[in-house]
């Protein structure tokens, strides 16, 4: 390389870190970074307004991903954490409907992939609540990334690691003040996945909450659901899964992509005069109905690839 040439490289590195410096300093380097969230993905990061979805459970996550608290006198629930980067606006929902991040008493999530789990580590420094998941989400919570077994383990996802994670049972039921909530181990989207149950009340009128996991078959590219010496069991591990939300009590049920679950529409029901906009009690069969077609589909596809191969 000639001297004049070196100069030039050198001339537009300094240039750069320049330009980097000053749009550090301006805050743009997130503005910069969000042009190159593709489109589907932007509502994720996307603020939304809190609601309450019925009697103490309340809807604190962002446009595109769900964070769901349910209020006692005696401390809060929080189900999921939405992305590193949105962990912020959780917190502000949380105080917009006027209770206290720090009166959060417990930490729980619906599979450890990103934009769920990634905000949890930070919402756990601004409340103190303790955290409890599956034995598997637990491992991948502390190590920040999930193992070989997770579909998507190639795609390299992680996430700000989580101290002190409590491993709670399939079936078991934990205590917030007076909210009760119920672990389902519900493996599938990832070995660790997880759906959570409870009651919420207004006056004498109560509703069976269901907040179900992702159940979409959504992998790297060398996964194979239809036989994977990495998660040998997953396919009966999935089939199982959805025979457990299908048979869940079921009034109104929530989903880590609120989409899946249209309560978008759902809220405008509601707003609309609809009292009971957000209940529909064939939700939740109609939510693993659509994961089983699905996951179906993906196994089929898989065989038609292997006899394509010589
Ligand atoms: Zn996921």
């Amino acid at each position: 390389m000639s001297e004049t040439r070196m100069d030039g490289c050198r001339a537009r590195a300094f240039a750069l870190s320049m330009l980097l410096m000053i749009a550090t300093y301006l805050g743009v380097e997130r503005s910069h970074a969000a042009d190159d969230i593709p489109e589907w993905r932007k509502p994720w990061y996307q603020e939304q307004a809190p609601f309450r979805i019925f009697g103490n459970t309340y809807y604190v996550g962002t446009r595109g991903l769900s964070a769901i608290l349910i209020t006692s006198d005696a401390g809060h629930v929080l189900i999921d954490g939405t992305l590193p980067d949105t962990a912020s606006l959780v917190a502000k929902s949380i105080r917009a409907l006027g209770f206290r991040v720090e009166d959060i008493e417990l930490i729980v999530n619906s599979h450890t992939h990103s934009d769920h789990a990634g905000g949890i580590a930070e919402l756990q420094r601004l409340s103190g609540a303790s955290v409890a998941a599956s034995a598997e989400a637990a491992r991948a919570m502390e190590r920040g990334r999930g193992e070989r077994n997770d579909p998507q383990y190639e795609l390299g996802d992680t996430i700000p690691p989580i101290d002190k994670v409590r491993v709670v049972r399939d079936r078991e039921t934990l205590r917030v003040g007076k909210t009760e909530i119920t672990v389902h181990y519900t493996p599938g989207h990832t070995p660790g996945g997880t759906s959570w149950t409870w009651t919420s009340c207004e006056g004498e009128r109560c509703a069976k909450m269901v907040y179900a996991d992702s159940v979409t078959a959504v992998s790297d590219d060398s996964f194979k659901f239809s036989g994977d010496a990495r998660y040998p069991s997953i396919l009966a591990d999935f089939e199982n899964t959805l025979r457990t939300i299908e048979s869940l009590p079921c009034d109104i049920l929530i989903a880590p992509h609120p989409e899946a679950v249209d309560l978008w529409s759902r809220l405008a029901r509601r707003e609309a005069g609809s009292k009971d906009g957000f209940m529909d009690r064939g939700a939740c069969k109609a939510y693993a109905q659509a994961g089983r077609q699905r996951l179906h589909a993906r196994v089929e596809r898989e065989k038609a690839q292997q006899h394509q191969q010589p």
